[in-house]
């Protein structure tokens, strides 16, 4: 396991300094409108209890339990909003609306449902036809919340229910912490402003590009409830940078300064000496992939006011992040982040982390911890990770759509698809990319959901089957390919088996065949049917068990399939009834070449093709598989 080298920090510790450097902003007083996002500064709690007085459930008659079944008379009416005026004797019963106090002596609520009115409404007689005990359709003083209970605590982000709860308490005004100020440069002597009107229309000059970090970050900044300035584009010279220092510490008295590019190794890079020079450098290298030469300083201000001392106030946070702009994306979300919020009082400030699941194989860093950018997709099993792709750091491509940087560790190997990994949130997976793709369009019923995976497939999943009868020379490879697409379709399936048939066994059609019947016969045998090594020499007798067992064939399949497996495994094309694909009553048999690559390129081609396919062939125990598969294009 390689250790970060000297001279750097690794993320966690790089994000302690900075924390330890973020101070904690004014508290201000603000409607609680206007505090929609803020972060509260002082605990709310219920200043009565909820409800304040014993509460009807239902529309209906209120009376004493006591009384138990039989006829009622009507004695008055208590609807929400009124106090009671009568108090209830023997077999007397009120009327009484949804959220009314009940009358003295009554305990219990009938809804009106369950109540035969003697005569035209307003009745005056009811009949009760069963006995109900006392409590029945009635919520106690304090049952929501108990007089005194904490609603909201210090650290609380105010969102809508929090808003409500405010009202609830009937608090005209709340303490929150301020927005933090927060200067945004962007530095370059390469960079065009996209935000300058002169740049519209007038298109790119050469040798230069339109900067995109300034957008991104001035966004990101607002929307951590910060309130960002724009300090527009400096160019890579000592006086410009000064001047953006001081812009950022004088005329807009910001608290941090965000500014990108100009932190590497390069002699136009001049961030790192302009902070050495006007501040404390507390690093200016993390051990992480993107994002190497991130640099965090803290550069204090001059005396605020005539007689005030130098440093009353924190000293302004200057965050130098690299120049590439998933770099800057990366860095802002890991460490910037969490600082802003801990600055504006949330009791949590860092990133929410979850488990995923990896679904195709991901290439490590040999040297660097990478924050890989990922969409998260609701499937059976959990979150699944799908890369954004290439995930170069020019690519800014590949933060879109992102929900979460995947922490991976640096190690010279692949990472297999199935992996779970710890992924870092950094979207709103609410309304997030995923959504395309997810797998639970509907609620889970937990009750139904045992039942579906117990009894063998329906909506709960399909089970997949991966039978390899390769010879010796490909059956290695048929295992890996046959573990690796196992990973992948796993957190669809119910149940996945796979079974490896001895070169002789794959030889011979009769002992094939009793191998298949039992994966395609029976209850909960919707589903796909993987067969590896029926292309080779061994692998006779399978694919004759296959012709035998299918009772239709889909040629278009086949031939879609055959043709992208042939570039890669050169047998596809020897045996042409080979790669095919067929149903065997609801299940789709595919037979797939050993070789990962081939079966991989085979499986790819196919995707496109088979909700058509599939939609024709009207096996009903397929429609979930259609969705799984549509997953890996
Ligand atoms: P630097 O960190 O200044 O060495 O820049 C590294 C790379 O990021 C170069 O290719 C720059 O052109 C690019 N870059 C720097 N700043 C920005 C920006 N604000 N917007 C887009 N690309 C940038
Ligand atoms: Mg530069």
């Amino acid at each position: 396991m390689p250790i970060c080298p000297p001279g750097s920090l690794t993320v966690d510790v790089a994000l302690r300094v900075v924390l330890a450097n973020a101070p904690l902003l004014e508290a201000e007083e603000r409607a609680p409108f206007d505090a929609m996002g803020a972060t509260l500064a002082e605990p709310v709690m219920a200043p009565h209890p909820h409800p304040p007085f014993a509460a009807s459930i239902k529309d209906g008659y209120a009376l004493r339990s006591i009384d138990g079944a039989g006829d009622f008379d009507v004695v008055d009416e208590c609807r929400a909003g009124e106090l009671p005026q009568v108090s209830l004797g023997e077999r007397q019963a009120v009327y009484i609306t949804t959220g009314a106090p009940l009358p003295p002596g009554a305990d219990c609520v009938v809804q009106l449902e369950s109540v035969e009115l003697l005569e035209p409404a307003p009745a005056k007689r009811i009949r009760v036809r069963r006995a109900v005990s006392a409590g029945l359709e009635v919520r106690p003083p304090g049952f929501d919340i108990a007089e005194g209970s904490t609603l909201l605590r210090a650290g609380d982000v105010l969102g809508s229910a929090e808003l409500g709860l405010l009202g609830y308490a009937g608090w005209p005004a709340v303490q929150v912490r301020r927005a933090a100020r927060v200067a945004v440069l962007s530095t370059g002597d390469e960079l065009l402003d996209p935000l300058a009107p002169a740049a519209h229309g007038a298109g790119l000059r050469g040798g230069c590009v339109f900067d995109s970090n300034r957008p991104a970050l001035l966004a990101a900044v607002l929307a951590a409830g910060a309130r960002p300035i724009d300090l527009g584009v400096a160019r890579d010279g000592p006086a410009a940078l000064d001047a953006a220092l001081d812009a950022a510490l004088g005329a807009h008295d910001a608290d941090v300064l965000v500014c990108s590019g100009g932190v590497s190794m390069g002699d136009r890079d001049l961030v790192k000496p302009l902070l050495a020079r006007r501040g404390a450098t507390h690093f200016g290298k993390v051990w992480m992939k993107p994002g190497k030469p991130l640099t965090f300083a803290t550069v204090p201000r001059a005396t605020a006011a005539p007689g005030a001392p130098a440093g009353a106030r924190a000293p302004l946070l200057v965050f130098g992040l690299p120049g590439n702009p998933v770099s800057a994306y990366v860095c802002f979300h890991l460490v910037v982040l969490p600082a802003l919020r801990q600055m504006q009082g949330a009791s949590s400030p860092g990133l929410r982390r979850v488990a995923a699941t990896t679904v195709a194989p991901i290439q490590l860093d040999p040297e660097r911890p990478e924050y890989h950018r990922a969409t998260l997709v609701s499937g059976a099993r959990g979150w699944e990770a799908h890369s954004t792709g290439g995930q170069i750091s020019s690519r800014l491509l590949s933060c879109s759509g992102a929900d979460a940087l995947l922490e991976l560790p640096p190690a010279a190997a692949s990472l297999p698809a199935g992996t779970r990994v710890s992924a870092l949130l950094i979207g709103d997976v609410r309304s997030g990319a995923g959504w395309r793709h997810d797998a639970l369009p509907h609620p889970i019923d937990p009750l139904a959901a045992d039942g579906a995976h117990a009894g063998g497939g329906g909506s709960g999943g399909f089970r997949l089957a991966l039978v390899c009868g390769a010879d010796a020379a490909s059956s290695a490879a048929a295992e890996c390919t046959s573990a690796w697409l196992t990973a992948r379709l796993a957190p669809d399936c119910w149940q996945a088996v796979r079974l490896t048939l001895p070169a002789e066994a794959a030889a011979d059609e009769s002992v094939c065949a009793q191998a298949l019947r039992p994966l395609l016969e029976g209850e909960g045998t919707c589903g796909l049917l993987l067969l590896f090594g029926a292309t080779g020499p061994a692998g006779t007798g399978l694919a004759a068990a296959t012709r035998a067992l299918t009772s239709r064939a889909i040629p278009s399949l086949g031939s879609v399939l055959r043709a992208a497996c042939l570039p890669h495994a050169p047998a596809a094309a020897l045996l042409g009834a080979s790669c095919d694909a067929a149903l065997a009553g609801s299940s789709l048999l595919l037979s797939l070449p050993a070789a990962a690559a081939a079966a991989e390129a085979g499986l790819a081609a196919l995707l496109p093709s088979l909700p058509h396919a599939l939609a024709q062939a009207g096996a009903p125990g397929l429609l979930r598989l259609r969705s799984s598969l549509s997953l890996g294009r």
